[in-house]
């Protein structure tokens, strides 16, 4: 099982999911995960995909807990 992201309804579920491969031209074989949304239909990504991809955004969050001494995420 895989879990997955739906950007529509912002839920994670699990089903198995498509894997599609494919040649790229530039990359080579390439791997991705597909599945369709049980509540409205959606195609949508693996949710490791999307969490690796917000990551970024994430810095001035950790920046604003480090304010506090010895302070972490935990104990907001
Ligand atoms: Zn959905």
């Amino acid at each position: 099982m895989n879990v997955f992201y739906c950007d529509a309804c912002r839920t994670k579920f699990e089903t198995e999911g498509t894997r599609t491969e494919w040649i790229d031209r530039t990359y080579g074989p390439c791997i991705r995960w597909t599945a369709v949304c049980p509540t409205c239909g959606a195609e949508c990504r693996l949710a490791e995909t999307v969490h690796a991809q917000s990551g970024g955004s994430g810095i001035g969050g950790s920046m604003d807990w480090g304010g506090g001494s010895g302070c972490g995420p935990s104990c907001r």
